[in-house]
């Protein structure tokens, strides 16, 4: 059986690490824990070693997991995969944070599903710092537009930035989202987050300034398909 528990540990020690290694203090970075295609007695070993943030990218899936994990209130769902447009409401009514908002239509949807609901959907918008034609994420270029647009969702909170910077991607991609993060923050108070690091590439994240990394296999074990 797969330690959770230990595995968990060894990743607050890897972020801690980096932390120490770009003068940061821990508390700053939050690990979200990726669980998507992992059976539910997993996020349960998880969240009884205390983790409480999970991120999923399988809608159908994700909501037979938030189902069953009702009673445990205090743990925040984050979506973090590609999302199409007849998934909007799905994703509103059952998520607490939305990372991979990348085009207007979708945050329009979004906005008016969340309606009714107690408290507005965090989001973060993703960004393809890398230029990539095959990735998802918005364009630098396209940004600000988008950044317009959802300023008049009154149901949205906006966040801050993820990213999925390239394989072998230099410190300079990161830097690159971390000078957008701060001048997004300037424009917009409600900015505290920066969704960016994965296990390969945790310090350049970190020393970017990442307040949020996103782990799967280093957790959960590596996934078979999907
Ligand atoms: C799957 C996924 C992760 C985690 O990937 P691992 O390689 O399992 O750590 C992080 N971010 C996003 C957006 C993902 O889809």
């Amino acid at each position: 059986m797969i330690a959770i528990k230990d595995n968990i540990a060894e990743v607050e020690l890897q972020i801690s690490s980096a932390c120490q290694q770009a003068h940061r203090n821990t508390a700053e970075v939050t690990l979200l824990a990726v669980s998507k295609t992992k059976p539910m007695s997993m996020i349960e070993q998880a969240y009884e070693a205390g983790q409480r943030n999970f991120g999923e990218s399988y809608v159908q899936e994700a909501i037979e997991k938030i189902t069953a994990l009702q009673d445990k209130t205090d743990i925040c769902w984050h979506f973090i995969g590609p999302i199409q447009t007849n998934k909007t409401k799905l994703i509103a009514k059952n998520f607490s944070w939305v990372h991979s908002i990348d085009r207007a239509k979708v945050a329009i949807r979004l906005n008016e599903h969340r309606f009714g609901q107690d408290t507005p959907l965090n989001i973060c918008l993703q960004v393809n710092i890398s230029g990539e034609e095959s990735k998802s994420g918005v364009s630098v270029n396209e940004l600000p537009a988008l950044l317009n647009t959802i300023a008049e969702c009154e149901n949205l909170s906006l966040r801050g930035l993820m990213a999925i910077p390239e394989k072998n991607a230099s410190q300079a991609s990161f830097t690159c989202m971390q000078n957008l993060f701060i001048s997004i923050q300037k424009q917009y108070p409600s900015v505290d987050t920066l969704s960016m690091g994965m296990s390969a590439d945790m310090q350049f994240a970190i020393n970017a300034g990442s307040t949020m990394v996103r782990i799967g296999s280093a957790i959960f074990g590596i996934r078979a398909h999907k």
